[in-house]
């Protein structure tokens, strides 16, 4: 990864993430080493008993200590069993990241770290965290280490290290840090309620909830994948590969050979000086697999691979490794996906 040397710049500076090597905190802050078991606290902000993306890798990164806000909590503790070990539930529903972050104080305050997903919900929550507690934030965080947190910024272009000394609240990659899933039952949840807040704070009304576009959500978020390499043949091809993913609700990305062609957008390259995901099931079309590759792919349940060399690393990751022209293979899927889409809609008239 690269590292640019960017000279030391103080808070506020760092939330614009322009440091490098700074000291973040003021004094009067407890000095804290990151790897404190007892230092940091995951804070996952739940929707209807579902997990954020990056929910269970900021729980195990906290070593299991967890107090999850939203609706659901119960369900969402059976996600995380074996890997949480300490749990707190606010139930409360909506999204409300102002009034929740002001409510959240008193208990959040003596917590040397607080680390969310950046996540969607976790993304708009941290900087209002951040701001009660009147602590800086370290957002897109891609590692925490003793003393010190590395973040990405412009884009993932550049690796910024920045040294802690002083309470904070982080914001973990979604995909970056993985999780081993562990058996076990799940951990007691101990229900709070946090106590009212003196002022009041407006949140915005939500008026609708949309699903994301699967072809345009930000492929970190991506449930699915469907990835394209040098193995693929044109530019048309990678329209066809978007068409396809769309049809199995997924997400279409690339090797960076292929962005570097202009054949798909920067945006869709998965890798180390690409995008990081953590999908759960990720098709490879014509990839060699290539570690700059590989290690932006998270830990998906499952990989299948369409390549025509069955040695190549990507086949060796692959749970379905099938030897075969990948553009023919994309080609027959289509015509099937179509097909039984056709059928679906004669079937209900
Ligand atoms: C500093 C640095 C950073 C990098 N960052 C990234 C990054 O973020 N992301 C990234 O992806 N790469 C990155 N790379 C590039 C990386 O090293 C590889 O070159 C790249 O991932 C290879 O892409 P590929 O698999 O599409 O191409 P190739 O390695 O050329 O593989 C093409 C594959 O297609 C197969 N094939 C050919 N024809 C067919 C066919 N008709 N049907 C089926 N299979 C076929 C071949 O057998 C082969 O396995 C980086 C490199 C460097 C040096």
């Amino acid at each position: 990864m690269p590292r640019l040397l960017l000279p030391i710049a103080p808070w506020p500076f760092a939330e614009l993430g322009i440091l490098h090597h700074a000291q973040l905190g003021e004094n009067r802050c407890l000095s804290i080493t990151l790897s404190t078991m007892s230092a940091i606290l995951a804070l996952v902000p739940i929707r209807a008993g579902v997990l954020p993306s990056g929910g269970a890798e900021v729980v195990a990164e906290a070593q299991g200590r967890a107090l999850l806000v939203g609706e659901g909590a119960t369900e969402a503790a059976e996600a995380l069993a074996g890997i949480a070990t300490h749990l707190r539930a606010w139930e409360t529903p909506g999204f409300a990241p102002g009034e929740w972050a002001n409510r959240l104080a008193p208990v959040l305050r003596d917590e040397a770290v607080v680390l969310l997903p950046a996540s969607p919900d976790g993304r708009d929550l941290a900087p209002r965290i951040a701001a009660v507690l009147e602590r800086p934030l370290l957002a897109g965080a891609m590692e925490i280490r003793p003393g010190s947190v590395s973040t990405i910024r412009y884009g993932g272009r550049v690796l910024s290290e920045h040294l802690v000394n002083g309470s904070v609240v982080v914001t973990l990659q979604p995909g970056v840090r993985g999780v081993e899933h562990a058996h076990g039952s799940a951990a007691a949840l101990e229900f709070i309620t946090p106590p009212l807040a003196e002022a009041a704070v407006r949140d915005a009304t939500l008026e609708e909830l949309l699903p994301p576009d699967v072809s345009t959500m930000d492929l970190s978020e991506a449930p699915r994948i469907l990835g394209g390499g040098a193995g693929l043949d044109s530019v048309e091809r990678f329209e066809q590969l978007a068409q396809v993913a769309a049809l199995l609700q997924a997400s279409a990305g690339a090797t960076r050979v292929i962005t570097d062609r202009g054949w798909i957008a920067h945006t869709r390259q998965i890798g180390t000086t690409g995008v990081v995901v953590d999908p759960r099931l990720y098709i490879a079309f014509g990839i060699s697999g290539a570690v700059q590759h590989t290690a932006g792919l998270g830990q998906p349940d499952h990989i299948i691979s369409i390549n025509m060399d069955e040695h190549c690393p990507m086949m060796d990751l692959a749970d379905l490794a099938l030897v075969a022209d990948a553009n023919e293979t994309l080609q027959v899927l289509q015509q099937r996906l179509l097909a039984l889409e056709d059928s679906q809609r004669t079937a209900q008239v």
